[in-house]
Formats: structure tokens, C-alpha cells, sequence
């Protein structure tokens, strides 16, 4: 196995601009190709959940979304143009902070777009526990939080999944901890890497998966032990179970993949925005840009064709270029270093 070349998949937007900006890839590239998978939530939100949100916003509802979304092209446009027309599109940072947003400024219904991993979910869970109980009735989720171990496994069981380990995401894994990843790990018997975000931790992650690729060993190393513990975060865990049980999610080039997702309990349904609007789930579109191939792994940002001519920061074509997790983005930024 001594001079394969292994291909190194990290699942998380954080973990992607690091590997970039500290020019990791180029540092590993005689021993490991790093590749960029679905780990940035704005990335894999779906084109047919963009074209939902915009038709909910031409319906005159007030739509509440983290900042990049608003940026991403649907068929017809962006929130962000949307709200230039005068659509009541706001940004969000916590999303608690809706809750005294409509207090404040009350509306007749108004939808958040609940993006995000296991890291954010329980922030969401805490914002649902929050409407319950201040009975706020107008206020409703759009939700598309989706959970990163079953997206693993949809891309391994891909019969052409070429990805020899994963470097696992070290916010996701601090509440799941490693127990998710061992059960992959033991499945496809490959080596997966918990990892952190500063240069030196990232070194000591990659300088483990080369050992374990190299000496043909799987299973899971937590290299973000100061942080991630092996249980993860047991009262976030038990916030997620208390609001949400898992479900199929449809993920931008993955299409949709069991269990992915973390559908709202039902009697959490009356401010499930799916349930209030039907016509929703009606809303099918096909993706506009080869971002899906990028979030598998299969093309690298550079070689898509509209990569720094027709597709920039300034102008992107898709969510990997609009989001400044994207692979895409990424790319553009550190392209002198790449
Ligand atoms: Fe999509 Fe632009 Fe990335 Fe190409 S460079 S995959 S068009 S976001």
C-alpha cells in the first residue's frame, strides 16, 4: 500500500476552508487527495426547497433564514432579490431571536427555514420548545435540518464511491459523539478521523489517517479529544429525541436518503409549515448547476466549467460558490494556494 495515493473525504464547510486556507491539500497531495463531500448545510439545502421557500415568499409570508440562503439561485431568483421587490425576508443569526422579532413586529405567518446539521438542530429544538410555550401560533418551521452519518453511508453505498476514510466533522461529532462513526466505520471498514479546526489539529487528524490508510486499519480515532467526547453531548442528544425522530431528507445531488433527516414529532405538527402549506411537497425542481457532483466527491470545483468564468462569489451559480462553507467558494478564495 506504500505509494497509493488515498482519497480523503472531510463532511464539513469549517474543515473545508481550514484544509484550503492552511494549504493542507497541497501540503498532503503525494499522499492523500482531500476531497470535499456534503457538509455545508446551505450546499445540500435542495433546489426544490429553495423554489418552496420563494413560492412561500410570493405568497406574502415573512420567511426567517440564516444569511447565505437568501443568496442561493432558485428558479426564479433568489429570497435576497426577493426581498430587494419588498418580500418581508429576514436574516437570522439565533433563531431565539424570532420569537421577540414577532413580538415586536408582529405578522400574519411567517415560516423560519431550519437549515443545518446535528449542531444546529438543538438550537431549533430550543426555538420549538420556546413557541410551545409562549403559544405563538403564526410562527411556523420549514424544516431541513438533516444529520451527516446517514449522507456518509449514502455516498459509500454508492457502488463507485472511491473514498478510502473520512475526516469527521469535530462540531458534529461534539454532540453525537463517536459511537455514529464507529457503526460506519465497522460497516464499510474504513478509518474515520474526528478532527478539529486549527492548523495543528488538523495535522495531528491527518498525520492519523495517513497511518491508518497506510497500515490498512478502520475504525474511529478521536483526534479532537479535548472537545468531542465519546458520548457526545448526552443533554443535547436527549433535547433532539424530545422534538424530532428521524426521517427521509432530500439532499441537494444525493438525492433522498433514509433517516437523514429529523422530522418534527407529531405533536409538534401544528407549526410544521409543511402541514399548514400542502401545496409545498407539490414543488419539484431539478438542480440548475453541477454542485451535486461536487457535494459527491466527483467533480472538483475547479474542472466545472463555469468555475471563476460564469461562477464567482460575486455572481455564483450555486449554493457552493454563494456559501462561505461551499467547496466551491472555497476553491475561489485559495485558488492561488491550490
Ligand atoms: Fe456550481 Fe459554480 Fe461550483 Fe460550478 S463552480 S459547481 S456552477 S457553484
Amino acid at each position: 500500500m506504500g505509494n497509493r495515493l488515498f482519497n480523503v473525504m472531510e463532511v464539513c464547510g469549517t474543515h473545508t476552508h481550514a484544509l484550503m486556507q492552511y494549504g493542507l491539500r497541497e501540503v498532503y497531495r503525494n499522499k492523500m487527495k482531500l476531497i470535499s463531500g456534503p457538509g455545508c448545510p446551505v450546499c445540500v439545502t435542495s433546489q426544490s426547497d429553495i423554489d418552496r421557500l420563494i413560492y412561500l415568499c410570493d405568497l406574502g409570508i415573512r420567511i426567517y433564514t440564516f444569511g447565505d440562503l437568501m443568496k442561493v439561485p432558485g428558479t426564479s431568483g433568489t429570497l435576497r432579490e426577493k426581498k430587494a421587490l419588498g418580500a418581508d425576508v429576514r436574516e437570522v443569526y439565533n433563531p431565539i431571536d424570532i420569537i421577540e422579532d414577532m413580538r415586536k413586529d408582529p405578522t400574519e405567518g411567517a415560516v423560519f427555514a431550519a437549515i443545518g446539521f446535528e449542531t444546529t438542530a438543538p438550537l431549533v429544538a430550543s426555538l420549538i420548545k420556546e413557541i410551545e410555550s409562549a403559544s405563538i401560533e403564526n410562527l411556523y418551521i420549514f424544516n431541513l435540518l438533516k444529520r451527516i452519518p446517514p449522507a456518509i453511508e449514502a455516498l459509500l453505498e454508492d457502488p463507485d464511491c472511491a473514498i478510502d476514510g473520512f475526516l469527521c466533522p469535530g462540531h458534529v461529532a461534539t454532540i453525537i459523539g463517536e459511537l455514529p462513526f464507529k457503526k460506519l466505520s465497522e460497516k464499510f471498514e474504513k478509518p474515520f478521523v474526528i478532527a478539529g479546526f486549527t492548523r495543528e489539529l488538523l495535522v495531528f487528524a491527518l498525520e492519523k489517517m495517513y497511518e491508518m490508510l497506510s497500515s490498512g486499519i478502520s475504525g474511529v480515532f478521536n483526534a479532537y479529544y479535548s472537545t468531542v467526547k465519546p458520548d457526545g453531548n448526552p443533554l443535547a442528544i436527549e433535547m433532539l429525541k424530545s422534538v424530532f425522530r428521524a426521517s427521509n431528507a432530500e439532499w441537494r445531488g444525493l438525492g433522498v436518503i433514509p433517516d437523514s433527516g429529523f422530522k418534527l414529532k407529531s405533536e409538534n405538527s401544528v407549526i410544521n409549515a409543511l402541514q399548514i402549506y400542502p401545496e409545498l411537497s407539490k414543488i419539484s425542481s431539478k438542480d440548475q448547476c453541477p454542485c451535486g457532483q461536487v457535494l459527491k466527491g466527483k467533480l472538483d470545483p475547479e474542472n466545472c466549467e463555469f468555475f471563476g468564468v460564469s461562477c464567482n462569489p460575486e455572481r455564483p451559480m450555486g449554493p457552493c460558490m454563494v456559501s462561505s462553507e461551499g467547496s466551491c467558494h472555497a476553491a475561489f478564495l485559495y485558488r492561488n494556494e491550490i
